[in-house]
């Protein structure tokens, strides 16, 4: 039997206390989660099991580097929860990733794909090593050896990959040609994230962006704001904030703020946002130099009197130093953790509707699960039925978390962990035990 012990060494478990002054996004997903697991008067049992990966392989990845001597890597795989379906996650490469942290991502994913009601469960993998530093080629060594050391764990049932942080189209299709190799058949459901010509899904590289864009529009109805006659700024212009962007400009908003590494462009009329994707597609991907707005920083982006507001970037970027400041009415988390959890209770005060990144965000392993399907089925969608099938799942996702949050009086992040946990613990309990 589980005791109270036994939880504080797992890696999830923290003691309520004061709030660290840093917050990792890690930390504040673990006090949300505690928060739903409370509400829900979750037993100790299934908190334990909730808190609890189901699998964690770690390997060693020989490669021989170009200078012919032989290097070793890390290698990891955590399955978070597979009660709802196989699991899914990304695979980042990284040096400083720790097995903490891919225990902790693939959480994460467990409740993502339960809060867009995808039928998988969570998982994260990772390599410790710096693509920086490394060759073409013996990154695609490390794949390839990293995959086949993964091929009991890896696969179009139990566990199915995609691409995180420094790993790319390019990466997938490494994986799902060694997988393929292996299993002596072509099993492009193995990974998703793969170029369309391997069995990628049309739609998905602006899956995400769009699925914001849902979300937000579904949000600004409920509080009656109407898209042509509301401003928008957007921190991020990368894959998810410059289609974010884009779609709220078609919609008829103003986008008056975007940014980049390179600063943040205002203009109180609006920003021509065609002109600049054209402009960054033709600037080596960046805003620097763009003309015709007044340069603010990023911070000041974030701070700025408008109807909505979309952190695309990074993590950490509201936090309890500027959430008093902030002006918009919804936020929508188009990155992953840009709200730190002490900034949370600030914006609830303020009355600001934050759209949390676990359904803002979800459009991305929406398509991916689309994409599976597709694999599956040996049969390829028209992007008009991903976008139509996308938007669908991503406004139903909203009006089931929006409606959680009416009834226990919650915030709309509390209400998605409150909804995944719920659901996963459900499910267990349905399945039982077993043993
Ligand atoms: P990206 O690399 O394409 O874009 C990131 C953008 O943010 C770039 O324009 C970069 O210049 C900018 N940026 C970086 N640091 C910044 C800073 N300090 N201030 C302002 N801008 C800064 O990345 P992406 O794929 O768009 O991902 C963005 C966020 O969304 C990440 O948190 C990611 O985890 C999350 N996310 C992405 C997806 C996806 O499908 N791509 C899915 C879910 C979540």
């Amino acid at each position: 039997m589980s005791t109270h012990k036994d939880l504080l060494s797992s890696p999830y478990y923290k003691e309520p206390g004061p709030k660290l002054d840093k917050e990792s996004p890690f930390e504040s997903m673990m006090e949300r989660f505690r928060f739903a697991t409370d509400l829900l008067k979750i037993n100790e049992g299934m908190f334990q099991y909730l808190a609890s990966p189901v699998q964690t392989t770690i390997v060693s990845i020989p490669v021989i580097m170009d200078n012919g001597e032989i290097q070793v890597f890390e290698g990891y795989r955590v399955i978070h929860d597979n009660v709802l379906g196989p699991s899914k996650g990304g695979i980042r490469y990284s040096p400083d990733v720790d097995i903490d942290e891919v225990k902790a991502l693939a959480a994460w994913m467990t409740w993502k794909c339960a809060v867009v009601n995808v039928p998988f469960g969570g998982a994260k993998g990772a390599i410790k090593c710096d693509p920086k530093k490394l060759s073409q080629r013996e990154i695609e060594h490390i794949t390839r050896r990293y995959t086949s050391a993964m091929f009991d764990v890896f696969g179009p049932d139990p566990d199915i990959p995609a691409p995180d942080m420094n790993t790319n189209e390019q990466t997938m299709a490494w994986i799902m040609d060694t997988y393929s190799m292996h299993a002596r058949k072509t099993e492009t459901a193995v990974v998703t994230g793969k170029p369309i010509l391997l069995g990628g899904s049309r739609g998905r590289k602006e899956a995400t962006g769009r699925g914001v864009v849902t979300v937000t529009l579904a949000a600004m109805t409920k509080l009656g704001m109407a898209p042509n006659r509301s401003s928008v700024a957007v921190q991020g212009l990368g894959n998810v904030g410059a289609v974010s962007a884009v779609l709220m400009h078609e919609q008829g908003a103003k986008v008056v703020a975007i940014s980049d590494i390179s600063g943040a462009y205002y203009n109180e009329n609006g920003i021509d946002i065609p002109a600049a994707i054209a402009y960054t597609a033709g600037n080596k991907g960046t805003l620097e130099g763009f003309q015709g707005c007044e340069i603010i920083s990023n911070a000041d982006l974030l701070e700025l009197d408008v109807d909505v507001l979309i952190p695309a970037a990074k993590e950490d970027q509201i936090n309890r130093y500027n959430a008093e400041n902030i002006k918009a009415r919804i936020i929508s988390e188009g990155a992953n953790g840009p709200i730190t959890a002490s900034a949370d209770e600030i914006l609830e005060k303020k009355g600001i509707l934050v759209i949390p990144d676990i359904l803002a965000n979800a459009g991305g392993v929406t398509v991916s699960y689309f994409e599976w399907v597709q694999d599956r089925q040996g049969y390829f969608w028209t992007e008009e039925r991903v976008n139509r099938r996308l938007t669908r799942m991503m406004r139903e996702a909203f009006q089931l978390i929006y409606g959680v949050m009416e009834q226990y009086d919650i915030t709309l992040r509390q209400a998605a962990y409150v909804y995944a946990i719920d659901k996963v613990a459900k499910t267990l309990a349905m399945r039982g035990i077993y043993g």
